[in-house]
């Protein structure tokens, strides 16, 4: 038995109230009632009794008989029932329709106890003192006897044996007849039945044997007088029944005995298997009689709805079609169970759906905690529930609805693993490239050394054991939904993608750090350059007469070299270590145009920061000064009246002033032309995309739509700029100037 099967079934079914009332089942259930109504409370009682849950441990007693012959009052003596009987003053029909009730006196103490779940059906008496001549009920309640009942008791007075045209023997005509009728639609599906007579009032004058005698003569007589279908001619009535037979005392005149005897009959209600020896005739008084092949195979839960169906099918006239009726319990029954095991499997699983529904509204699908183990249980609790209630119903539709079950309840799961694959999916992303950006800033902090590669193809591993493990955790073993392969593989497809953003960010860095590099390298070099400006006589001795110091003549060039120097080294550690992490040689490509024309930019801006007017000027003046007021050995003058301090002054304003347009264009000193940066920058790599150009500046010369020329673009001053700046140039050695001549006449005086 499954552990949680009893609390799945507690009986939410057709036909059975949640309020049964024991009250309302004194005398047992009415089945059907005297207007031939089937009474829906049989599954109440049933429930109420605590049989509607013993599966086929059960077992189903009709007794027949006519009228007033103490069936009523024998039942209740055997079985402990209370089913009405008839006053001695009032002699009038007591039992109508059909009753039910459960045998009472099975846990009566004993060796031979009673099989446990005896129902007993009481069927009203069928002489028709009062029904007239009523064949009808007659007819139907007797085929619904056969159709439910393992054993069928035929009630009889003793004096009656042997009178053949006696009501008793109508009954049993009618009985063989339906029988006939019910094996020709239901050959495969008649069970044999035991019509147990039972003798009433046996006097002890006439032996048992003898009555038995009489009683099968008069048996085979009614078989034979019968009309058979074709096919059944030959048929003999033991191929549908057993038979048994057992006397009584007479109740009145022998209380005692007649008691002791009915008690000695009690307990011949136990299970057996038939003896071969006494095949068909169950003969032996101690024998039991409820035979395992009777039992009509209808489950107890189902058995209210089963006789409900067989009884409406009676009673509209219709052929009685058992296996249809089997099928169609099996069906509704199976529907049921299928109900009620969903019952605990959606208290389990529906929160999950819930909550994975609520995490995708959200945008952040969860993961369910070993949501595998979980669902695994629900499903063989389910499907174990489901097996053990249902299997006992009609094979090929338990087997169906077995498959639709587990098709409906899959269909669910699966779509749990796969919204937990998705969630594991999402998250595994995130998480990769969180770890990857983590590791990757604690690798900046420890300097830029750190090796991306390394970081991302550890980080890819663990990404993937991870989805692997949750995955595993969250699939149920054996079922075909619980593959993860095309995840898996996506998986891998999509870390791929992220670890190529993630690798073109890290070429942004890297090309960042090398831009702030090269401008670093240009403002340390470059404005040495532009420092030697403030000597006039350049790095190496005095320049001859009339020529400007070399280093003002070259300064573009040793720039130009400078730079070009700075950028190739930035170049080549840029290459190393993109090539280092894989990036594709279009990635460097790409990554080299941008860094050249980005350190363009760099050097360009440094030489506009150095050419501001204040700073040039400054430079310029300290020109102009060394050449005015340092000899050619660099020792200051001291002026004297007799020195021509005009012409010095005139010589060293003109040379400074020649570095004025030296200054203004960029252009190197052997081809008089400005460098070749369309060419030293190149052409655009075809592959570069509009976000490689985004952060870009137009350079003049080298982006062919830019409606500035290379000329332009190596223009550093104006003309006007030029100008203005000789005049303010001008005005500030004029200054100089002053002040030599004034100390050169001081010097005079003093
Ligand atoms: P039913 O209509 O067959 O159910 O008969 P009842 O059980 O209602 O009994 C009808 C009458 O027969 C009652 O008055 C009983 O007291 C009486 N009766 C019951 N059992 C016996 C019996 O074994 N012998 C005799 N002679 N009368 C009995
Ligand atoms: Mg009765």
């Amino acid at each position: 038995r499954h552990p949680t099967a009893p609390s799945i079934m507690n009986g939410h079914f057709a036909g059975i109230g949640e309020s049964a009332n024991p009250a309302d089942f004194e005398h047992g259930v009415q089945i059907v009632d005297q207007e031939k109504n089937f009474n829906e409370n049989l599954g109440q009682y049933l429930q109420l009794e605590g049989i509607i849950r013993a599966g086929f441990n059960y077992h189903i007693i009709s007794v027949f008989g006519s009228q007033s012959t103490g069936k009523s009052t024998l039942l209740n003596y055997l079985f402990g029932t209370q089913f009405g009987v008839m006053s001695e003053q009032e002699r009038r029909q007591t039992t109508k329709g059909i009753w039910m009730s459960k045998n009472k006196k099975e846990n009566a103490a004993g060796e031979k106890s009673m099989a446990e779940n005896i129902l007993v059906m009481d069927v009203e008496g069928t002489d028709g003192r009062e029904r007239g001549e009523d064949q009808d009920f007659e007819r139907k309640s007797a085929l619904f006897a056969l159709a439910t009942s393992e054993v069928l008791i035929v009630n009889i007075w003793e004096h009656q044996v042997g009178l053949y045209q006696g009501a008793n023997m109508g009954l049993l005509k009618t009985v063989f007849e339906v029988n006939l009728q019910l094996f020709l639609k239901n050959a495969k599906n008649v069970t044999r039945s035991l019509l147990f007579f039972v003798i009433r009032d046996h006097l002890g004058t006439t032996p048992l044997s003898n009555l038995k005698q009489t009683l099968i003569q008069d048996l085979q007589r009614i078989w034979g007088g019968l009309s058979k279908p074709p096919g059944l001619e030959k048929s003999q009535i033991e191929d549908y029944f057993d038979f048994g037979f057992v006397a009584l005392p007479h109740k009145i005149l022998q209380p005692e005995k007649f008691e002791q005897e009915v008690r000695n009959l009690g307990t011949r209600f136990r299970e057996g298997y038939k003896n071969p020896k006494t095949a068909g005739l169950i003969d032996e008084q101690s024998e039991p009689i409820l035979l395992s092949e009777y039992h009509r195979r209808i489950p107890a839960d189902g058995f209210p709805m089963y006789a409900r169906g067989v009884w409406e099918q009676i009673d509209s006239n219709k052929d009685l079609d058992l296996p249809t009726q089997q099928e169609l319990l099996a069906q509704f029954r199976c529907d049921e169970i299928m109900k009620e095991v969903l019952v605990p499997f959606d208290e389990i699983i529906a929160p999950l759906e819930e909550q994975q529904a609520q995490g995708v509204a959200a945008g952040k699908p969860s993961i369910i905690a070993k949501l595998g183990k979980v669902m695994a249980g629900a499903r063989s609790v389910l499907l174990a529930s489901f097996e053990e209630e249902a299997s006992r119903y009609h094979k090929g539709v338990y087997k169906r609805k077995q498959t639709e079950l587990e098709g409906k309840v899959d269909g669910r799961l699966k779509t749990l693993f796969q919204g937990q694959m998705t969630a594991a999916h999402k998250s595994g992303l995130n998480d990769f490239s969180e770890a990857v950006t983590t590791a990757v800033k604690a690798g900046q902090k420890k300097g830029s050394n750190y090796d991306f590669h390394k970081i991302v193809s550890s980080e890819k591993d663990k990404a993937l054991k991870r989805f692997e493990s949750e995955a595993q955790t969250s699939l149920v073993t054996g079922t075909p939904w619980s593959d993860y392969k095309s995840q898996l593989n996506l998986f891998r497809k999509e870390l791929d993608e992220v670890s190529g953003r993630l690798r073109k960010e890290e070429m942004r860095r890297l090309a960042n750090r090398s831009e702030r590099w090269v401008r670093s390298k240009l403002d340390e070099s470059v404005g040495l350059e532009f420092n030697k400006l403030g000597s006039g006589r350049g790095g190496s001795g005095a320049p001859a007469e009339g020529q400007k110091p070399a280093s003002e003549r070259d300064l573009w060039d040793r720039i130009w070299n400078v730079f070009t120097d700075t950028v190739s080294h930035a170049e080549s550690r840029f290459t190393e270590r993109a090539r280092s992490f894989d990036a594709s040689p279009d990635e460097v490509e790409v990554g080299l145009w941008r860094l050249r024309r980005k350190s363009w930019g760099a050097l360009r801006g440094k030489i506009d920061e150095e050419m501001m007017e204040g700073n040039l000027l400054l430079k310029l003046r300290e020109n102009f000064e060394d050449k005015f007021r340092y000899d050619d050995e660099g020792v200051p003058r001291i002026w004297r009246p007799t020195d021509d301090i005009e012409g010095l002054y005139t010589r060293a304003r003109e040379s400074t002033l020649e570095v004025i347009p030296l200054l203004s264009r960029f252009k190197l000193a052997g081809t008089s032309s400005p460098p070749p940066l369309d060419a030293w920058i190149g052409e655009a790599p075809s592959n570069v995309t509009s976000a490689d150009e985004e952060d870009l500046q137009p350079i003049g010369g080298v982006d062919e739509d830019e409606a500035k020329s290379l000329e332009e673009e190596m223009t550093i001053l104006s003309d006007a700029k030029a100008q203005d700046l000789s005049t303010r140039f001008k005005k500030t050695a004029d200054g100089v100037y002053i002040e030599a001549k004034r100390s050169a006449i001081g010097g005079m005086t003093q």
